[in-house]
């Protein structure tokens, strides 16, 4: 029996934690009528603390290794002309399904048409949701003015910029700087062996924050907004299992199932915690077991945490569409475009954490002169769809990176069909 338990996956662990805590959570939530009980010993203390405690580890993670492994990464490009198209070829890639994505969200807008008939006086809560920064700003703030308060404030694209820099210099100063390269491949050996400590807890984790969220799942105010819901899922399915798969297989030839079948537990952690950033570490190591050189996504995995949200885009294509309908305002093709490529922009901006979506969204919102309050209706129900678009924004950021390395080389497709173990670190 032991050995049986033993010999179960850490991802498989991972759908099992998902799976209870689910069905706990709902047992608790309709099943357990005593306040004391469910909210303050289960929902407060117990889920809160398991799921808490262990988000915060795996964001401990999140600097640090991103910040040694690019640098190592990069480093051993050496060539900066490999870097320079691999770094292109990644962003174009980025971009592209971003505006796809976006694109699907509209389509399905139209075609579903969440808004109509929707009672307005519904509208009457306002979010409290402001987005002051704007594209020349996000441009800006990519170079670090200081990098070691970036460092500490996780900022993760000038935390990027700087790692590469660092890497590049290192790559053409060589042994003179050998002991400086030599320390940050060694510090990312410990990020490493740190991560798959703390990923020994992921089961828990997500049990916590899986029962933590159906624990306390209320129906109320999602009747209402059911079609926007039904439609916001629709395009996020799109997106992951029909233009991701064709993408997978048009690029490299590569078995979209099995891809899915390895890489599902990465989604249910993403989809339990929200956040694409405390997905990295988990996201990067999956990859390497599926045969992708670190080399490439220690660097691409980051980036793409960083400004690749395809789900997040389809939230907002589909929110665009619904406000539009809701309020009667009609969006000419022109507005359409300006749509698509506002929510290209945002989500370039957007952080990968829980519910910055929503922020960004503002912006485009402002792009067509639609009007905020609208944000206002979907705010109650966009903790479930923050859930599912962040799963969709880092499958995007696997797939993209999988077909980045494949191109280059960077990739061994016998362990990424199973004929060959990942080399133990
Ligand atoms: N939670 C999302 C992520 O971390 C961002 C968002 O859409 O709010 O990827």
């Amino acid at each position: 029996m032991i050995n049986k338990l033993k010999s179960i996956s850490l991802g498989n662990w991972i759908l099992i934690g998902m799976v209870l805590g689910l069905i706990f959570g709902l047992i608790l939530n309709f099943g357990v009528d005593d306040y004391f009980v469910k909210n303050v010993i289960f929902m407060d203390n117990i889920f809160y603390l398991g799921g808490n405690l262990f988000i915060k580890l795996m964001k401990m993670l999140v600097v640090p290794l991103v910040f040694c492994s690019i640098v190592v990464g990069v480093s051993s490009i050496s060539d900066i002309k490999t870097l320079g198209s691999i770094g292109g070829t990644t962003i174009v890639i980025y971009l592209i399904t971003t505006a796809i994505a976006v694109t699907i969200a509209l389509a399905a807008g139209m075609v579903i048409k969440p808004g109509l008939g929707l009672d307005m006086a519904y509208a009457s809560q306002n979010a409290n949701v402001t987005m002051n920064q704007t594209m020349v700003d996000t441009i800006l703030n990519m170079v670090p003015d200081n990098p070691i308060n970036s460092l500490a404030n996780g900022d993760m694209l000038p935390v990027i910029i700087f790692g590469v820099l660092i890497g590049i210099i290192l790559a053409k100063l060589k042994e003179k700087v050998d002991l400086i390269g030599e320390f940050f491949s060694q510090a990312n050996t410990v990020m490493m062996e740190m991560t798959s400590i703390v990923m020994k807890f992921a089961p828990i984790g997500v049990f916590c924050l899986m029962a933590k969220t159906f624990g306390s799942l209320g129906i109320e105010g999602i009747l209402p907004l059911s079609k926007y819901i039904i439609c916001v899922i629709i395009a996020l399915a799109i997106q992951a299992f029909v233009i991701y798969p064709t993408l997978l297989v048009i690029f490299t030839r590569l078995n979209p199932v099995k891809f899915f079948k390895r890489f599902i537990s990465v989604m249910f952690f993403a989809f339990s915690s929200s956040t694409s950033n405390a997905t990295i570490p988990l996201n990067m190591d999956k990859l390497s077991e599926m045969g992708v050189s670190r080399d490439i996504s220690s660097f691409t995995i980051p980036l793409g945490a960083t400004i690749n949200m395809d789900g997040t885009s389809i939230m907002q294509g589909v929110a665009v569409m619904f406000a539009a309908q809701a309020y009667g305002i009609d969006l000419g093709t022109s507005a359409l475009l300006t749509v698509i490529f506002t929510a290209v922009m945002a989500s370039i901006g957007t952080a990968g954490v829980p519910s910055v979506g929503l922020v960004t969204l503002t912006m485009v919102f402002n792009s067509v002169g639609l009007p905020i309050e609208a944000i206002g209706i979907i705010f109650g129900i966009d903790h479930i769809l923050d859930m599912l678009r962040t799963a969709v924004n880092i499958t995007g950021d696997a797939i993209c990176t999988i077909i980045v390395a494949f191109r280059n080389k960077a990739m061994d497709t016998d362990m990424f069909n199973g004929k060959k173990e990942p080399e133990k670190q």
